[in-house]
């Protein structure tokens, strides 16, 4: 397939025809859902049995939420809807426990999010002639790979950089002449305080742009980020069941986040009662993905808050927009753009017989980046006067934590009994990070 960018028939289709190049995408959807042991099983009991159940766009909501907890039950192979042969990749994201969602992709899957991923890059302004430093993490996380294929699908030369390391970062953006940075935007401020520290000229460095994501930001965040590296900033939003990043992405405007509705059905529902909300309401986002062979997924619940913009772009693109993401509908908690379930952390600890029955999960700010504390009493026979003991299970704890949520957070051990105790329902997360979005 020869994409081009950008592809003005698609993306300023009027609503009508885009509505109806949906629906004929949906019902392909079905069709290959219906292939995969989870959907062959819901959708029949919502009396879905071919793509001819589906007469409109409005029949969708026959069928079920998805949500984190389904994919779960479906691990490993539950959602998959074409022969094992056919896949050539998977990602995989934590879950809300040990079991992670995974992510099947055809050649095709592939092609078709590098599609996307390059639409969002080119709505920016960028062209071949850009040189990319992509730096977040590349491996299961889908930011590194998704990205780094759209890049390289718009043309640009992409520097597969991965984050950390700001000495090594800022020698790449000299010797590359770098004009363009992807990472979370806790990232590029802390870049900015190393460069300052570096004694690094910004006018040493080439760069343009740079695209920000994987975690809430507000526009504060935003203005600071451009006014301190001189760069412009695009939020750049998307999740692992629904590809990755390309999802949706501000185009020049930058006001608000165009959806790219011929890959992607959203609704905004009230997360309580999950009936749809006004345009213009905050509720939370429902995905389905129509552009993806393998793995289908309908009205996924991302647990994302945000709503849809009421007017249309400047820019003439059709494609609806939404509101930066304002916090999520459950507890997850978003960690340097890392994802963590508090359960997660819980079923660690309280999986190790040296710990006792109260813990604390502390995310504070450290600096521009995110840092978690973990306070954990310890049983009644351990004593706090042995620091021996009490320095191997802080490594324990430390080192069992990593493998399950792939962040090492400090531990703090305290004498049984002693950290506070609420009445009624336990709180266990103190997020003291500021509140700006
Ligand atoms: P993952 O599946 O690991 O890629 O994480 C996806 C989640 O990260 C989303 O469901 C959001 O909660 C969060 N996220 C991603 N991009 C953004 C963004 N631009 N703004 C706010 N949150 C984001
Ligand atoms: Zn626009």
């Amino acid at each position: 397939m020869n994409f081009q960018y950008f592809v003005p028939n698609i993306e300023k289709m009027p609503r009508r025809k885009l509505e109806a190049l949906q629906l004929k995408k949906l019902k392909i959807q079905i069709d290959r859902a219906l292939r995969a042991s989870f959907y062959k099983e819901r959708l029949s009991k919502a009396g879905i049995t071919s793509s001819n159940s589906i007469k409109s766009l409005d029949d969708l909501k026959k069928i079920p939420f998805t949500t984190k907890n389904d994919l779960r039950n479906g691990f490993p192979f539950g959602f998959l809807a074409v022969p094992k042969e056919k896949i050539v990749r998977l990602h995989a994201s934590s879950g809300t426990t040990g079991i992670p969602t995974t992510i099947y992709f055809s050649r095709e899957d592939i092609k078709q999010w590098a599609h996307y991923m390059a639409r969002c890059i080119y709505g920016t302004g960028c062209t071949k002639s850009d040189v990319f430093q992509n730096m977040i993490t590349y491996g299961l996380f889908t930011g590194g790979l998704g990205m780094h294929q759209g890049g390289e699908e718009v043309g640009m030369m992409v520097i597969p950089a991965g984050p950390g390391n700001t000495a090594r970062q800022f020698k790449m953006m000299q010797d590359y002449k770098t004009t363009v940075l992807h990472a979370t935007p806790s990232f590029l401020l802390h870049l900015e305080a190393k460069m300052k520290e570096a004694g690094i000229e910004r006018e040493s460095l080439s760069l343009k742009r740079a695209f920000a994501g994987a975690e809430p930001y507000s526009e504060d965040t935003r203005r600071r980020i451009e006014k301190l590296l001189k760069i412009d900033v695009f939020n750049s939003y998307g999740l692992s069941e629904m590809n990755g990043p390309g999802v949706a992405f501000e185009c020049q405007c930058k006001d608000g986040l165009h959806i790219w509705e011929d890959g992607f059905i959203a609704e905004i529902v009230n997360p309580d009662t999950l009936e749809p909300v006004k345009d213009g309401e905050i509720g939370e986002l429902i995905l389905t993905i129509l552009c993806r062979e393998a793995t289908p997924i309908f009205r996924y619940r991302t647990r994302d808050l945000t709503a849809f913009y009421t007017e249309p772009c400047k820019c003439g693109r059709t494609h609806r927009r939404l509101h930066r993401i304002t916090g999520r509908s459950d507890d997850m908690l978003i960690i340097n753009g890392v994802n963590v379930f508090p359960s997660q952390i819980e079923e660690v600890i309280m999986a190790m017989k040296e710990v006792g029955n109260n813990y604390l999960i502390v995310v504070e700010k450290d600096g521009a980046l995110d840092k978690l504390i973990i306070k954990v009493e310890v049983g009644p026979d351990i004593f706090m006067d042995d620091s021996r003991p009490l320095n191997a299970l802080k490594d324990k704890i430390k080192e069992n934590l990593q493998v399950s949520i792939s962040i090492r957070p400090h531990v703090e051990l305290h004498e049984n009994g002693s950290l506070p105790v609420t009445e009624g329902k336990a709180v266990r997360v103190k997020d003291n990070r500021p509140k700006d979005v």
